[in-house]
């Protein structure tokens, strides 16, 4: 991984502008809620844009399924030492049982075929490499977040 000072709300509108045809053709409203104070941090921003891309991927999947569309919404923001990036989509809940595989290898819930269940996994390997965590918050009647928290600490990693 080449790691070098990177701006995530730069790699965020760039990786939302390359689903912004699939978000158009399949109704999804996109929100974004970027800092405009972010520091930049010491990551890989063509993994970090791999991460984001997955997470999307998954939550345009579910829209799609679920209902004629959706919403989501991404959020930059400094929370003590880290960054803090949450991306939440509305669709169907994650069972607690279910959100405790998300991230394993191979873990899908999809028809044979349309998914591997690597997706999440890598998402995990990556965000561990930058010495950050990721997380998942789902529960009836709200949106599913996926929160990916960076230390600022340009030393880590
Ligand atoms: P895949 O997309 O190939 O199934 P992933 O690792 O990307 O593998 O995701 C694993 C599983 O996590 C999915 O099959 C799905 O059950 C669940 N999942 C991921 N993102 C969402 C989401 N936004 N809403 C609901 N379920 C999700
Ligand atoms: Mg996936």
């Amino acid at each position: 991984a080449f790691k070098r000072p990177t701006q995530l709300n730069d790699v965020l509108t760039e990786t939302f502008l390359l689903r912004a045809y699939e978000h158009k053709v399949n109704n999804i409203e996109v929100v974004l809620h970027l800092s405009p104070e972010l520091p930049e941090i010491k990551a890989d921003p063509a993994q970090m844009q791999q991460v984001f891309l997955n997470i999307i991927i998954n939550a345009e999947y579910v829209m799609r399924e679920s209902r004629n569309g959706g919403r989501l919404t991404v959020a930059t923001e400094v929370a003590g030492s880290k960054i803090r990036v949450t991306l939440a989509n509305t669709g169907p809940a994650i069972s607690p049982e279910q959100q405790k595989h998300l991230f394993d290898p191979f873990f899908t819930t999809k028809p044979e075929g349309q998914g591997t269940g690597l997706g999440l996994s890598i998402v995990y390997g990556i965000v561990t490499s930058h010495g950050g965590t990721v997380r998942v918050k789902s529960a009836e009647g709200q949106d599913t977040a996926f929160i990916i928290e960076l230390p600022l600490d340009p030393t880590v990693a």
